[in-house]
């Protein structure tokens, strides 16, 4: 079929300078130039089959005759590159191999989200890393409450923080969009927009966010609260006013190609996901089990947040154990929904690992709230506040750090996994539970919060009269547990590769701070990629393969993947396959780009074997 246009006595400028409007093709069909029409479209579906691909094509004609000036593959969106693919099958112009090979994996992700008309002019007033796609329209905002309260009246509104942190959530889940200035790919706001599906630009250190005046400036510009701007997650650009937005449609054709990715596939594929709601949402995007469950983000909605940080700054083990009587029927109620909407398949649930920085109250509004839910003076709370400010969080007390010196929380948090595992088993369901512990360095610490975990797992089956099987692993996000694998699998049922600690921890490389010149190093070819987006093979990936090596040394079943953000990049992917995991865990809108990216690698393998048959 030809689409296209043709433009009467004219040079090639003309059409490209826009200085005249081309006529559309199929009005050549009719009349003088019927004759040219067909000859068009006889050499045009020659050149189609030859190619075996959808072609560019240029042409001219003089007095009835038709002159060919050049053919190329032609450009095309994610949706189009799918039905393509589909469409060369049913012609049998390619094999289904050939369709899952051809389409760009990354390219998927424009199935999902509005997009920027690729022809609209636009006014681009900063730019930042495209942290979540798609695009969205509305007016900026400052403040977390004002976008919620503005939402409630039905107001489109883009949240922009000078950084996001749990106090944002609510303002997050009401915004259309998040724009931060500062942050990097894995930072709070990347991490939840992207769970969310919901579009982010994060680290755009143009601007300069004024919350308290209602204002960013960026290159010269100022936008003011209320103002209309566009956030274009799938470039990272920001846009001022409304932009043209172009709705993609998904059907039959991404059906079928994601059967025959499927089919191919080794990898499994799971999705991170927090809540029943996510897990619900993961299910639909094909997700076959969750590799992460963050519990501390359970805590992000209503008043949740106030008893996580009752349990946070308590002072001794009786207060945070009264408020760990409030988190515990919170977890079990979710747990039971997670388990629920993945009826069988396998649940890994992390222990808590909450970056104290992103947790502790922040103001006099926050503190003065929690002060009078504690009993407590406001001037006592900031005292203990103060007492726990970290001068690096990130690697501060935090993951398997906070069981071992407070094992309460992990007693509390197994009870509720198994309470809720032994409650969804007794209405008949599957349950198949993965306790997973955070940040651990050496072999003890996972151990010793193993040991409690089957402790309490065996409390409470006896306590309900009926067991569940469950399997007790680790993360694997530091370099000393990576080097130290052997050991650590003699106590690990299962890894999975935390790569985003682990490319912070690698690189020495603050995830939330490297916004500030990360971008430089890739612009300036000092790195190839953003190693917090795609995993930097060299460095991270040696670690991998050595931990992949020494825990299967020590037990040769066990059962390895990655649910850093890398597990939703193709490349990435591709990676994991050739190391040997088990299985990619990502959000669940990456887990499209994860199925195919999977399939590429299956079938990539597959070439190279075929190959080296051949030539032996
Ligand atoms: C990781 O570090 O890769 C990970 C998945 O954990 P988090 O992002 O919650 O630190
Ligand atoms: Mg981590």
């Amino acid at each position: 079929m030809l689409n296209g246009d043709f433009l009467l006595n004219a040079q090639g400028e003309d059409v490209v300078s826009g200085a005249r409007t081309p006529e559309p093709i199929a009005k050549m069909k009719r009349g003088a130039l019927a004759k040219v029409y067909g000859e068009l479209e006889r050499i045009a579906t020659k050149l189609e089959r030859h190619f075996k691909d959808v072609q560019d094509i240029e042409f001219t004609f003089e007095r009835g005759k038709l002159y060919m000036l050049q053919t190329r593959r032609a450009q095309r969106t994610g949706l189009a590159a799918v039905r393509i693919s589909v469409e060369l099958v049913d012609e049998r112009l390619i094999t289904p191999d050939e369709a899952v090979q051809r389409v760009p994996p990354q390219d998927l992700d424009q199935l999902f989200h509005p997009m920027v008309d690729p022809d609209a002019a636009v006014t681009v007033v900063a730019k930042g890393l495209p942290a979540s796609p798609g695009a969205a329209i509305g007016d900026a905002v400052f403040d977390a409450d004002e976008a919620e309260a503005l939402a409630k009246q039905g107001r489109k509104v883009i949240l922009i923080r000078p950084e996001t942190s749990p106090e944002d959530f609510h303002g997050i889940v009401a915004a259309q969009a998040v724009l931060t200035a500062r942050g990097g790919m894995t930072s709070h706001a990347a991490v939840v927009a992207r769970g969310m599906g919901k579009t982010c630009v994060v680290g755009a250190t143009d601007i300069e966010v004024d919350p308290h005046g209602g204002r960013f400036r960026a290159n010269g510009r100022v936008v003011k609260k209320g103002q209309l701007i566009t956030v274009d997650g799938t470039t990272g650009r920001v846009i001022l006013g409304a932009a043209k937005l172009v709705e993609p449609k998904i059907g039959a054709h991404y059906a079928k190609l994601m059967s025959w990715a499927d089919e191919r596939r080794r990898l499994r594929v799971r999705a991170n996901a927090d809540t029943p709601h996510d897990a619900i949402r993961a299910r639909e995007f094909g997700a076959e089990g969750i590799g992460l469950c963050r519990t501390e983000h359970m805590f992000f909605e209503g008043d949740r947040i106030t008893a996580m940080r009752e349990m946070i700054v308590a002072p001794d083990e009786p207060g945070r154990r009264r408020a760990l009587a409030k988190l515990l029927p919170m977890q079990r109620a979710d747990f039971e929904g997670i388990f629920e909407a993945m009826a069988g398949h396998p649940v890994t649930i992390r222990l808590l690992d909450p970056p104290l920085h992103e947790f502790l109250p922040h103001g006099r509004e926050e503190v003065a709230g929690l002060a009078k839910v504690m009993g407590l003076s406001a001037a006592a709370l900031e005292r203990l506040v103060d007492s726990l400010v970290e001068a690096n969080p990130m690697l501060g007390h935090r993951g398997c750090r906070l069981g071992i010196t407070y094992p309460e929380i992990t007693e509390m948090q197994a009870r509720a996994i198994f309470e809720a595992a032994c409650r969804v088993v007794a209405r008949g369901k599957k349950v198949v539970v993965e306790v997973m512990i955070p940040l651990v360095a050496h072999v003890e610490e996972l151990k010793r919060q193993a040991e409690i975990v089957r402790r309490v797992a065996q409390e409470v089956f006896s306590a309900e009269g009926r067991a569940v099987p469950y399997l007790v692993g680790t993360m694997i996000e530091l370099p000393r547990a990576a080097l130290t694998a052997d050991e650590i699998a003699k106590e690990a049922d299962f890894f999975s590769f935390g790569t985003n600690d682990l490319t912070q921890t690698t690189f020495g490389l603050s995830r939330d701070d490297a916004g500030r010149f990360l971008p430089f190093y890739v612009e300036h070819g000092i790195l190839h990629d953003d190693p917090f987006q795609v995993l930097d093979q060299e460095g991270v990936g040696k670690l991998i393969e050595i931990a992949v090596r020494l825990g299967r040394g020590t037990r040769s079943d066990l059962k390895i993947g990655i649910c850093g953000e890398h597990g939703g990049e193709p490349r990435s992917v591709k990676f994991c396959h050739h190391a040997g995991m088990n299985y990619v865990s990502c959000s669940p809108f990456r887990l499209p780009i994860a199925r195919l990216a999977a399939a590429q690698a299956a079938l990539e393998e597959q070439g190279v074997i075929n190959r080296t048959k051949a030539t032996v």
